[in-house]
């Protein structure tokens, strides 16, 4: 496919890298990204399946190669596999190089194959204990089992699977070191994740945090971790484990700013594109989407976006607890 031309930014990044959030809903309500009592969105509101399929091949045709399916949960909107088949088409024509999912794994057990046949090689599982009752108190509503029974399935289906923890003070804190050793045994590769403040949640962001930093300092008593320059074109800066020969990755957005090499672009379930995870600077491609069949309103949009990349972000977890991204949470803009 030819393209019409690349997407570069202000600052001459080359965004080739697009999230799509496909719902905002979720069967779990971790309690560092929601609040107990959420409100979703009208189901009115959101692109139906075909025009977020429209809307990927449009940032396609601007030369994005790789696509993140995430949510809220990806995998509980109604039909979804309609949208992995269509982007299946993009990576037979090589016009796509890959298209991932994050999940909660929740929904595994029965997506697995289905995804694996669409062309999905490799999988975020985000997993933030293995202790059953710490993975409910966390997950408000999840079940550790039916999660691993997913893990199970992913691997049987043959999807390469990372795990991706995000490290919570007094939580998970002392966890990190038998969930490493766990993934690690099992093949898969690990990132901790540190809170990042986006939208109101019950508790309080402040007692919630903790830094990799420390985690880092934690786990290398136990692990001998070794510098890599290996990337996968997200965030996370990874070492190499001695004792397990499996990967480590962190992504510090609160201590360390990967902002320098940002390639991505997230779109919600509405269809707002998002130049930046950690600022508000947004562009409506749902009007332009819908005003017409031909995509020359959804392209001027698109480019309109790409010029209005901000450099960066700039996070504040204070003592206030007042998150510096206030009306939208990670389920919105998709982790
Ligand atoms: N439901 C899917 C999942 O669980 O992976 C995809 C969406 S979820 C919002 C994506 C990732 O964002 C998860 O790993 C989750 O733990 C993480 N996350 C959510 N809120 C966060 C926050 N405030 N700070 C850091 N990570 C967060």
């Amino acid at each position: 496919m030819q393209h019409a031309s690349n997407l570069i930014d202000p600052f001459g990044r080359r965004v080739d890298y697009l999230r799509v959030s496909v719902t905002d809903r979720c069967d779990f309500r971790c309690v560092y990204c929601m609040s107990s009592d959420m409100t979703f969105l009208p189901h009115g509101d959101l692109l139906t399946l075909e025009e977020l399929d429209r809307l990927c091949g449009a940032f396609i045709r601007r030369g994005v190669r790789r696509i993140r399916i995430s949510g809220g949960e990806p995998l509980v909107r109604r039909g979804i596999m309609a949208l992995f088949r269509s982007l299946k088409t993009y990576l037979d024509d090589g016009s796509l190089d890959e298209v991932t999912l994050t999940t909660n794994g929740s929904q595994l057990t029965r997506y697995a194959d289905e995804l694996a046949a669409c062309g999905v090689r490799r999988i975020n599982v985000s997993l933030d204990s293995l202790d059953a009752d710490k993975f409910k108190a966390i997950t408000r509503t999840g079940s550790l089992d039916k999660v691993l029974a997913g893990i199970d399935a992913a691997v049987r289906a043959g999807l390469k699977v990372k795990i991706n923890a995000v490290a919570l003070r007094d939580v998970n804190e002392f966890e990190l070191g038998d969930m490493l050793a766990w993934a690690h045994g099992r093949g898969f590769d690990m990132t901790l994740i540190e809170t990042m403040p986006l939208g109101e949640i019950d508790g309080d962001r402040l007692t919630q945090y903790l830094p990799l930093t420390e985690a880092r300092a934690q786990l290398a008593r136990r692990f001998t971790l070794d510098e890599t320059n290996y990337r996968t074109g997200g965030p996370a800066r990874y070492v190499t484990v001695r004792e397990t020969g499996g990967r480590l990755g962190f992504i510090t957005p609160m201590t360390h700013n990967f902002c320098e090499s940002c390639n991505r672009v997230r779109v919600t379930c509405t269809g707002t594109v998002y130049m930046c995870l950690g600022q508000e600077d947004k562009v409506d491609l749902r009007a332009p989407l819908r005003a017409s069949e031909g995509d020359d309103l959804l392209d001027a949009a698109i480019l309109k976006a790409i010029a209005h990349k901000p450099r960066g972000h700039d996070f504040v977890i204070d003592r206030t607890g007042i998150p510096s991204v206030k009306g939208r949470h990670m389920n919105t803009t998709g982790g």
